[in-house]
């Protein structure tokens, strides 16, 4: 254990832990972080996709340092300021028409999904949200209220349904798993969740937490359909797995839907804390001083998050996505037939996701195989860490200016870390103080 891991516990608390392994960083570039004990670590988590351009990326130094060195305020409660409206502008060019409203900006994806779940009920009047079980839109009382995730410690909101997110590899096939998940909304709408009391539907267009679920072809045209019919607002959460990362700019055009509202978070600052809710002009405007922080909006994570943008445009970034995420997907599916823990590589672009299984007829999850590989993988070399409700799904979400062979680089470090759990090589007494989630 590194000197500035042990020194952390005597100072910070652990309230926001989410830890996997002992690492502590003093710095990073590209695709790579240094150790505090000296060693390069490829990082394939980009801190869960926060890290969007990688660390240090000179578009995003050079934007803060503009922004810094002739400050507009530090806010935009009670003034407007450039970057805000440039990033506002551009954001409304990336959304479908009926998004195509105002924006709101916040610092996280909790505070977006929070504003955003009061807001829908309070413009439309209607008390109820549906949600997906396995679902993480945020950690905060209000955002953890509209979510599904059991590794969450908050009360549900009263008005909250939670539905199943249709899980193609549970069920079998993807065909089996949408009529299910179908089948359970329409019987809900049926009998106990009268339809027209429903505000808005929380969605990701891939399930990050839950799992990196990606959605059976059709499901999301057949939920907008039966949202269309009932005049029931799509909540599109981009946060972990839009701009660019899933090899379209927006995720939900994989799904074939326009939602009413997108969410941005994670990636759009690059590493600095700014989020963003697009939506109609009716409902983002519903009420003043509705929603506020006192920093929020301000200049500096504007000018950063504009950056981002304009670097994914410049730099082809979600072409890019596509291309080394397929790349990444074959190697990780090639590390499949060689290794009986990999029950299932699924995902799109660079959110990929391979769940480990103790048996691959009966799929029982191997949540503690998956500790021991992320902890492996650390040691050899490579950030990764683990998702999904049982804990079992390894997550890939790195920055999106990953390069092929860094991403067969890490692969390589991935068989080698499942080679030596498999081979009962990894002391389990490692995990002990590393519970993830
Ligand atoms: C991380 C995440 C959030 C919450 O974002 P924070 O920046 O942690 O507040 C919301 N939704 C999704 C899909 C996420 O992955």
């Amino acid at each position: 254990m590194s000197g500035l891991y042990a020194r952390e516990s005597r100072s910070v608390s652990k309230m926001a832990h989410l830890r996997f392994f002992p690492q502590a960083v003093v710095g990073g570039s590209g695709a790579y972080l240094t150790g505090d004990d000296g060693r390069t670590l490829l990082d394939f988590a980009a801190s869960w996709g926060a890290a969007s351009l990688g660390h240090a990326h000179p578009a995003i130094r050079e934007a803060v340092n503009r922004a810094l060195s002739d400050q507009a305020g530090a806010s935009y409660l009670s003034t407007a300021n450039e970057p805000c409206v440039l990033l506002a502008e551009k954001l409304l060019s990336l959304v479908p028409e009926r998004a195509r409203g105002r924006v709101w900006f916040g610092h996280s994806g909790s505070d977006a999904n929070e504003t955003v779940a009061r807001m829908v009920v309070a413009a439309t009047g209607r008390p109820r949200i549906l949600a997906f079980e396995g679902a993480y839109h945020g950690g905060t009382v209000g955002s953890m209220a509209i979510s599904g995730h059991p590794a969450q410690q908050g009360t549900r909101a009263a008005g909250l349904t939670l539905v199943p997110y249709p899980n193609s590899y549970a069920a079998g096939s993807p065909e089996a798993a949408k009529d299910a998940a179908l089948a359970d909304i329409e019987k809900l709408f049926a009998t106990e969740v009268p339809p027209q009391e429903v505000a808005a539907f929380f969605i990701e267009p891939i399930q990050s937490d839950g799992g990196m679920l990606v959605p059976p072809d059709g499901f999301f045209q057949a939920v907008e359909a039966l949202c269309r019919k009932h005049g029931i607002l799509i909540v599109s959460d981009e946060v972990k797995v839009g701009l660019g990362r899933s090899g379209r700019f927006n995720a939900f055009e994989h799904c074939g839907i326009e939602p009413d509202i997108v969410v941005f978070g994670k990636g759009l600052g690059g590493g600095l804390p700014i989020s963003a809710v697009v939506g109609p002009e009716a409902i983002m405007n519903h009420a003043v001083a509705f929603s506020l922080q006192t920093v929020h909006g301000n200049p500096v994570c504007a000018a950063a998050a504009l950056a981002v943008l304009q670097t994914i445009e410049h730099d082809h970034l979600v072409t890019h996505a596509e291309r080394t995420g397929a790349m990444l997907r074959e190697a990780l599916d090639r590390l499949s037939t060689r290794h009986p823990l990999i029950g299932n590589v699924r995902g799109r672009g660079l959110a990929l996701g391979v769940e480990l299984v103790t048996d691959r007829a009966s799929r029982e999850p191997a949540a503690r195989q998956t500790a021991l590989t992320v902890y492996r993988a650390f040691q050899l070399g490579l950030v990764l860490y683990y998702v999904g409700i049982n804990s079992n799904v390894l997550e890939f979400t790195p920055a999106l200016i990953l390069t092929e062979s860094q991403a067969l680089e890490g692969a390589a470090i991935l068989d080698e870390a499942l080679a030596d759990v498999a081979g009962g090589r990894v002391d389990e007494r490692l995990l002990v103080d590393f519970a993830g989630w």
